[in-house]
């Protein structure tokens, strides 16, 4: 069965590529009588009934003067009597009606796929574990290739990228949640072992489970909230390093924020000596291009520390575009995803993602408020 698949694909790929033209005309051309629908690799995809190929092609039967989808669930005609036709258009032409039962003229073919695609992303979120691509495809009712192909034009990643990235999101979700152990979590989140979480959690959270949740238990923070040519500045430092510096014009609210962000740790008032250190970020916050003489605690996924580095190299005084920060980390088509690990920046200035722009050039959203992303971005390009 899945050899007889890999044939009918195999055979697609050495002779068309991916369009309705490309698979049509080769049979159209030729007188109905003559058309030897057995042999054509487009009658194995109906016989399949493989819903891929629905708006890639339309079979017509000469006896009931009718055309369908290649999925249409009705009975299959004899292979004698089926014309192929690239479009409907084109089998209307030939004097053929479309079909009631599969309705291959009806609007929507890119909704019927969505819908299949999206089935199928609740199926893989339910599954205890990762499933198999196969299986994923008999359920969407396509061939393994076409399936792969039509869920990454759809979502953007594979459906093995898009089942482990809900898992990670699993995890995180569950590793915050207050009183959950990591075991559970892994657990929770549908890893069958401790070792097989490990191996590849680097990858999954961008740091070991434990360092995770220590945003986080046994965690200090100090803190102070001091005034900046922006308005209200927090500053705060963990054992590691500056973790937070936010931006606001009320410092109780710019409290709440990082109580938020690190809802585990314990924060403690800044002293004198931590004055020092305000002192110094705010010299960085008027001046950025002198840059930050400080060791960062930066937190987060893998995926948005490869975005924050990428923002880190955008020298100041220049912009990029969210476009320009996906291709440079090598996802181009993550654009929201780097959109998102933008705004999820706790590091003001210092991880400059007011240095990112619309692909226009325009102004977008800035967490500290889109007037001080502008102040920022004039002082660069004065200096
Ligand atoms: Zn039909």
């Amino acid at each position: 069965m899945s050899d007889r698949k890999q044939r009918i694909d195999a055979m697609f790929r050495a002779t068309t590529c991916d369009t309705a033209e490309a698979v049509g005309p080769a049979v159209d051309a030729r007188e109905p009588a003559a058309a030897p629908a057995a042999t054509d690799p487009r009658w194995q995809a109906v016989l399949a009934r493989d819903r891929a190929f629905d708006g890639r092609f339309v079979y017509a039967v000469r006896t009931t003067g009718i055309y369908c989808r290649p999925s249409c669930p009705s009975r299959h005609a004899k292979p004698a009597n089926v014309v192929f036709h690239p479009t409907c258009e084109a089998a209307a032409k030939a004097g053929f009606r479309p079909c009631l039962r599969c309705k291959p003229d009806g609007a929507g073919l890119a909704e019927l796929h969505a819908a299949v695609i999206a089935d199928i992303c609740r199926f893989i979120e339910a599954a205890e574990e990762a499933p198999q691509l196969d299986e994923l495809a008999r359920k969407a009712g396509m061939s393994p290739f076409h399936f792969h192909r039509l869920f990454k034009s759809i979502t953007g990643v594979t459906p093995r990228a898009y089942a482990s990235a809900w898992r990670a999101e699993r995890v995180r979700s569950e590793l915050i949640r207050p009183g959950a152990s990591v075991t559970s979590a892994i657990y929770g989140a549908g890893f069958n072992s401790n070792g097989r979480f490990y191996e590849t959690s680097n990858e999954v959270l961008g740091m070991k489970p434990t360092d995770y949740r220590a945003g986080g238990t046994n965690t200090e923070i100090h803190f102070a909230i001091g005034e900046c040519s922006l308005g209200a500045i927090l500053v705060a430092r963990s054992e590691r390093g500056v973790c937070a510096i936010l931006l606001g014009d009320n410092p109780d609210a710019l409290a709440r924020d990082l109580q938020d962000r690190f809802p585990q740790a314990r924060l403690i008032g800044g002293d004198a000596a931590f004055e020092s250190l305000v002192a110094k970020v705010v010299g960085f916050v008027e001046a950025p291009a002198l840059g930050l003489d400080l060791p960062l605690d930066v937190r987060g996924t893998a995926f948005q520390q490869r975005v924050w580095q990428a923002l880190r190299d955008i020298p100041a005084g220049e912009t990029a575009s969210y476009s320009d920060i996906a291709r440079r980390i090598g996802a181009p088509k993550s654009v929201r995803a780097v959109a998102q690990a933008c705004a999820a920046n706790t590091i003001a200035v210092a991880i400059p993602c007011h240095r990112v722009v619309r692909n226009d050039g325009a102004l977008s959203g800035y967490r500290w408020g889109v007037e001080r992303k502008r102040a920022l971005i004039d002082k660069e390009s004065a200096a």
